[in-house]
């Protein structure tokens, strides 16, 4: 009766680093990989070449698509910043602002069927820090024009000067609760647009 020998393992060897020993395998293409070049994703370790190839797959957002997100992301942000600046209430302006960050941020993949590309977190930040500050001219627009014809009707005739733009600008921008909200929304949208998967 002839004794099997017992199977020795071979020692396994990175890939990319011959001399350090691994067993650790990519879980899409199997190579080697040591703990510097494996890349934890949500759906498993894997290498670097996986991850590379995988998001040059993933982002495939157009120029159109880029469009889309900075006139969605301004347009809402525009629109909230206007809310925000007339409540002009700090603690309420920053807890609704994470909310408001995520459906923007939902809104504008909607509208482009998720396509992203490698600067679609930039532009959608951009376009919420420009519509929102939009919203806060508006807003500043709004509220003059209520005094303006609250003015009219207690004097009659009397000539109302127009707002000038830096004016209403320079008032825009010492609101301090717009500017956080703006803020900790164009965050959020960067957040959630620079997200792996
Ligand atoms: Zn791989
Ligand atoms: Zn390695």
């Amino acid at each position: 009766m002839s004794e099997q020998p017992a199977r020795i393992e071979e020692p396994t060897f990175c890939e990319v680093h011959p001399s350090r020993e691994t067993s650790l395998r990519c879980n899409k293409c199997g190579r080697l990989m040591c703990a510097d070049c494996a890349v934890l994703t949500p759906v498993g370790y894997r290498c670097r070449e996986c991850v590379r190839q995988h998001e040059d797959r993933f982002f495939n957002a157009s120029q159109y698509d880029y469009a889309i997100v900075f006139a969605a992301c301004a347009a809402l942000s525009g629109v909230a910043g206007a809310i925000i600046s007339a409540i002009g209430f700090l603690f309420l302006v920053i807890i609704a602002a994470f909310p408001v960050g995520g459906a923007v941020s939902e809104a504008a993949l909607r509208l482009t069927q998720r396509r992203r590309g490698r600067y679609s977190g930039q532009i959608a930040a951009a376009g919420v820090v420009i519509g929102g500050i939009v919203g806060g001219v508006a807003r500043v627009y709004l509220s003059y024009a209520g005094v303006a014809a609250d003015l009219a009707r207690r004097a009659p005739g009397r000539d109302i000067p127009a707002l000038p733009l830096d004016t209403a600008l320079t008032t825009a921008l010492s609101d301090i609760g717009l500017l956080v909200f703006v803020g900790i929304v164009a965050f959020t949208v960067y957040g959630r647009f620079r997200m792996r998967i």
